[in-house]
């Protein structure tokens, strides 16, 4: 009979208690036992819930005090000396030090878990003496075995993944860092086997990614020590987010079971799985239900793929498994009382999902009319959103599929824009602005809650807003910045104050996901068409012109900035739906306008975390996220002039992508490559319009004239004066007011001093 099983459970608990543990054991509020109780009494509980729900193998060592990497990294002794520890145990003050950095030390870096918004602490092998510090993943099998009686199976970081994320070693140390590492992951599954576990899972999502020959042999070295060394183990060879690259030697390697992902991956593992068929050995864990997406899985559908499956591997050897741990969804829709009725029946969080497996697996190992009317019930709650008005507005899709068949683009290329716009606004050379936010302040968060609460009227709140937007219009003069912003205030987050404004989208009162360590988001749920419903910014940008004679930049969101960090719909392509969100903006865009905004700056920070794992499917997404953008910005008219900004990551392979989207202006981060994304720019002789920021505001640091300058001299190496203007690397809205004007009047001095150089 199949049996049923997830990945990983989310760890953040229904009332997200396992980031207020965290948060309280930091401030001091709870000692270090306190804190260790609380952990397990969390961990347990969802192990519990999982028991309860009759899952059958129960991942264990997926809970985290703050990251896997992380634990895997200290639990095989990798530290960075600058931390101080001297071997054994690592001590969680060093384990959080490593995360957040300590008074003497800087934390570790941070990035992004493949293609999801989970960041993980990137391992620091460089200057570490590897040594198996615990074996963890056996305490989490005794806990589970001891304190509920659960035979867990133990999750693992396998060595493959876990060397290609780490950093601080060259390329042909490789091997040599392999053969450290490998007999330490031997000694932990020989511990296992010994201890009686029966399966361990052990991930290895590089394997979706293109692989080298070398890591190919890498592959086969390392599971086959494994094997060797834990003969009586079980292991699960886990992949996910996409299909594995090389599914034949994938296969072929000896282990006891491949995990495959079924649901991002579907077309490439379906298609190998029917060419090749799947080894008589070998125990295929199916990953059906989407660990990724909040949507109700429509049960008749994966069991008819279930039973294609069936036909190749038999039953015994099917385990009915998530596609990838469940991390990145949300604990409970159970709690969830404000979502119009046909868009909750529709949602699966985490424990939903439990069920759906549960279900699932009953229906391929019995016969599916046992279970035939939940299967049902399933395609009913589907049923009921695709027919609801919110999915089927006629006036949207006609409009956005008639847009869609055209390329869009201004009426004129750059080059006129250019002097057509210098006619018209006349700035110097190097013009100076800002990327948004201004400083969000105490008073200002306190303010909102007030009108959120209905304590404030909306007169009493908008007051204050223009008060805000008058004391920083002053303070940009006074500071002698060239094209002002009206600061931001009044928005909470870039992407909700959109989706709040804009139809289609719903908000949960408890779909939070982990993003990194203790801290969560919410993203806003895109379920129905996108429209526009009435202006969004123009009343405060508006207000903000009226007291000044510099322009004032209107500022919005993207649509792929929006799309990416949002929970998206699944029953249309992701590239509709970012069409529908560009109409929506292009309608803002033109009010703003309309309402005599003649620069506005549509940010797209986000663009690359939507960026496909496999290459061969980026070029596709990046020309409609570029086409997204053109949508929503190409129909002002010449003298009107687009910025855009980006940060957050890497450019330098983008660059062409960039440019294509034709924005008159681009603000971009430069200070977390150090540099040498300015040498991109010049292998790419970018013309259009370009501020590469001249200093990092995640510091609350005032930098000086000279480093400015050194940034702006290094940045004009390469770029042309003519289309440079100088900015700060993002948004200041996490900054205070001192520190924020002190910074601006040294980046306008540093421009004045550059004028009279160039
Ligand atoms: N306009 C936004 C701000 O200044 C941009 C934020 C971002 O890039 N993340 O806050
Ligand atoms: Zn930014």
């Amino acid at each position: 009979m199949a049996i049923s099983s997830i990945l990983g459970y989310p760890r953040i608990g229904v009332d997200r208690e396992w980031k207020k543990s965290l948060e309280a054991f930091w401030a001091g509020k709870i000692d270090e036992e306190t804190f260790q109780r609380q952990q397990q009494e969390i961990r347990l509980n969802h192990l519990r819930k999982q028991q309860a729900k009759g899952i059958e193998l129960i991942p264990v060592n997926d809970f985290s005090n703050y990251d896997h990497m992380l634990d895997t990294a200290v639990m095989l002794g990798i530290v960075p000396k600058r931390f101080g520890y001297e071997g054994g145990v690592v001590p969680l003050s060093v384990y959080f030090g490593i995360a957040r950095g300590t008074k003497e030390a800087t934390a570790s870096e941070m990035t992004k878990w493949f293609n999801t918004n989970y960041h993980y602490i990137v391992p620091e092998l460089g200057d570490a003496l590897p040594t198996l510090t615990e074996n963890r993943p056996l305490l989490a099998y005794r806990e589970a075995k001891e304190k509920l009686g659960i035979e867990g199976k133990p999750v693992i970081v396998g060595p493959l993944t876990f060397l290609k994320l780490s950093k601080g070693y060259a390329a042909n140390e490789t091997d040599a860092w392999l053969e450290r590492l490998l007999p330490l992951y031997a000694q932990m599954v020989r511990e296992l086997a010994d201890e009686g576990v029966k399966w361990v899972q052990i991930d290895e999502p590089i394997v979706v990614t293109k692989l080298s020959d070398e890591d190919a042999a890498r592959l086969k070295l390392i599971y086959t020590t494994l094997t060797e060394a834990a003969p009586s183990l079980n292991i699960m060879l886990q992949t996910y987010f996409e299909a594995v690259e090389n599914y034949r030697d994938i296969v072929s390697l000896p282990v006891k079971g491949i995990g495959l992902d079924l649901v991002h991956g579907l077309d490439g593992n379906l298609a190998a799985i029917r060419e090749y068929g799947f080894p008589a050995d070998k125990v295929l864990g199916a990953g059906v239900i989407d660990g990724r997406s909040i949507w109700r899985a429509d049960l008749n559908e994966k069991l008819a793929l279930l039973d294609e499956l069936r036909g190749i591997v038999p039953e015994e050897r099917l385990i009915v498994q998530s596609s990838c741990s469940l991390l990145h969804v949300p604990v409970s829709t159970e709690r969830e009382t404000k979502l119009p009725a046909e868009l909750k029946g529709a949602l699966a969080f985490a424990d939903e999902k439990l069920d759906e497996l549960v279900l699932l697996t009953k229906a391929v190992s019995q016969t599916a009319d046992a279970v035939r009317e939940q299967l049902n019930a399933a395609d009913k709650a589907l049923g009921l959103l695709k027919n609801s008005a919110a999915r089927n507005r006629r006036d949207v899709q006609e409009s956005v599929t008639a847009i869609a068949k055209q390329e869009p683009g201004r009426s004129k290329p750059f080059e006129s824009r250019y002097s057509a716009q210098q006619h018209k606004w006349q700035l110097p050379l190097f013009p100076t602005t800002t990327i948004g936010s201004f400083p969000q302040t105490a008073e200002v968060r306190k303010a909102r809650q007030l009108w959120r609460k209905g304590e404030w009227t909306n007169e009493q709140y908008n007051a204050f807003i223009r008060e805000q937007i008058d004391t920083w219009v002053k303070l940009q003069e006074e500071i002698g910045i060239d094209v002002f912003v009206h600061g931001e205030f009044e928005r909470t987050d870039m992407v909700e104050f959109f989706g709040e404004k804009l139809e289609g989208f719903a908000f949960t009162q408890n779909g939070w996901v982990q993003s990194y360590g203790s801290r969560c988001v919410k993203p806003p749920v895109i379920y129905g068409d996108v429209a526009f419903h009435e202006a969004m910014t123009v009343p405060e940008t508006v207000y903000a012109q009226s007291r000044t004679n510099r322009p004032v930049k209107g500022m919005l969101t993207g649509p792929i900035t929006i799309m990416n960090w949002s929970f998206v719909r699944d029953d249309i392509p992701r590239e509709q739906v970012a069409y529908q969100l560009a109409y929506a903006l292009r309608q803002e865009v033109e009010a703003l306008e309309q309402a005599g905004i003649g620069m506005i700056q549509v940010d797209e920070p986000a663009v690359r975390e939507g960026l496909p794992l496999k290459e061969a499917d980026q070029a596709d997404y990046l020309a409609w996220a570029v086409k997204a953008f053109k949508i929503a910005t190409s129909t002002v008219q010449d003298t009107t002039q687009i910025h855009t900004h980006m940060c957050y990551c890497e450019f330098h392979d983008m660059i062409d992508s960039i440019e294509a989207m034709d924005a008159d202006v681009i603000s971009i981060e430069t200070s977390r490559s150090h540099g040498e994304l300015i040498y991109s720019f010049e292998e790419n002789t970018y013309k259009l319009g370009i501020g590469l920021g001249v200093y990092d505001i995640h510091s609350p640091r005032v930098p000086d004239v000279e480093e400015m300058t050194g940034m702006i001299d290094r940045a004009l190496r390469v770029l042309d004066p003519k289309l440079f203007w100088i900015n700060p690397d993002c948004g200041l809205k996490t900054r205070g007011r001192e520190e924020t004007v002190a910074s601006l009047r040294n980046m306008v001095e540093a421009a004045r001093n550059a004028r009279e150089k160039y």
